[in-house]
């Protein structure tokens, strides 16, 4: 019988964490699926590892790590299927955001060949108008960037041994789960899934971190900002020949004193472009060397 592997990530999750144990148990058992837990402890602060550590001495099939600090979802995403034995592994959230009767689905969809089964977000949920916005806004050039959708794209996803082994050969240390997965190809299906409202406790993001994460995801999959610095320089060259040519005029007729105005603005912009994309190149230098410097992913401190 095939054995499926469930990756939850979680980050101070001890109000939830006792009844996403109770509720994968019950759903992926009454289903008749072979299953084993994967918990991946993002370096809580709280009781989550004490909770994960109580659940896996009463049940065998439950697994724990423990990061050494809080290294983020990716890092956790990714621990989670590099400890993964099954023949198929799923990740989801562990707030029970991600239903688990889609899980079953998705296992059945594996079953009938598919090797990443993605799941796809019909309604985003209860979210405020802000978060709306810029995580519509953040998906629009995430889509550009990678050229797949990602609109609705979610990190709910069910992949196939051959294709966690090829998301786990990735070299790359500043990951993106989402875009990778559909990155290596395979025989892919979606699922809509709506997504619930959060069980307990709170979302882990703040805006600043969504802000980070979008500029950083971008940067990872497109060489556009760098294409701006380009397209800056062109405009300033045409705008350079048409002032020279104004300017030389100026000089041969005779008046040549005035245009200080033209000279500050000039000096303005083009002080701002310049730094605006030294910044742009600096960004893409700075993920070169932290891809060279090869830092692991995570760290584990301890596994149950
Ligand atoms: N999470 C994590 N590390 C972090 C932040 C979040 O492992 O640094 C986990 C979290 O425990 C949850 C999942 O990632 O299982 C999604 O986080 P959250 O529910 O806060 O995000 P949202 O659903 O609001 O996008
Ligand atoms: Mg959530």
């Amino acid at each position: 019988m095939s054995l499926l592997s469930v990756v939850l990530p979680a980050f101070n999750e001890e109000a939830v964490l006792p009844k996403t144990v109770k509720v994968l148990g019950d759903i992926l058992s009454q289903a008749g699926i072979d299953h084993e837990l994967i918990f991946v402890d993002d370096g809580s602060r709280d009781r989550t590892w004490q909770i994960i550590c109580d659940a896996a001495e009463t049940d065998p099939r439950i697994h724990g790590i423990h990061f050494s600090r809080n290294f983020g979802k990716e890092s956790a995403i990714f621990a989670g299927l590099a400890d993964a034995s099954g023949d198929c592994v799923a990740v989801m959230d562990c707030d029970l955001q991600h239903p688990a009767e889609v899980l079953v689905r998705m296992y059945r969809l594996w079953e009938q060949g598919f090797e990443v089964v993605e799941g796809v977000k019909r309604s985003r949920g209860k979210e405020s108008l802000f978060h709306r916005i810029s995580a519509g806004t953040f998906y629009r050039l995430m889509t550009k960037a990678t050229g797949f959708d990602m609109s609705r794209a979610s990190d709910f996803k069910l992949l196939d041994r051959k294709a966690v082994t090829a998301v786990l050969e990735l070299p790359e240390r500043n990951s993106f789960f989402r875009a990778q997965s559909s990155w290596i190809g395979f025989r892919t299906t979606e699922i809509e899934f709506d997504v619930r409202e959060r069980e307990a406790g709170t979302s882990k993001w703040s805006t600043f971190g969504l802000i980070k994460y979008a500029v950083s995801n971008i940067v990872g999959y497109s060489t556009l900002p760098m294409q701006f610095v380009t397209g800056a320089g062109l405009i300033f060259l045409v705008t350079a020949i048409v002032l020279g040519i104004q300017t030389l005029v100026h000089y041969l007729t005779g008046n040549a004193v005035e245009g200080f105005t033209t000279v500050i603005l000039l000096l303005l912009i083009i002080g701002s472009i310049l730094m605006i994309s030294l910044g742009i190149i600096g960004y893409y230098i700075s993920r070169i060397f932290q891809e060279v410097q090869g830092r692991p992913k995570y760290i584990i401190s301890k596994r149950i």
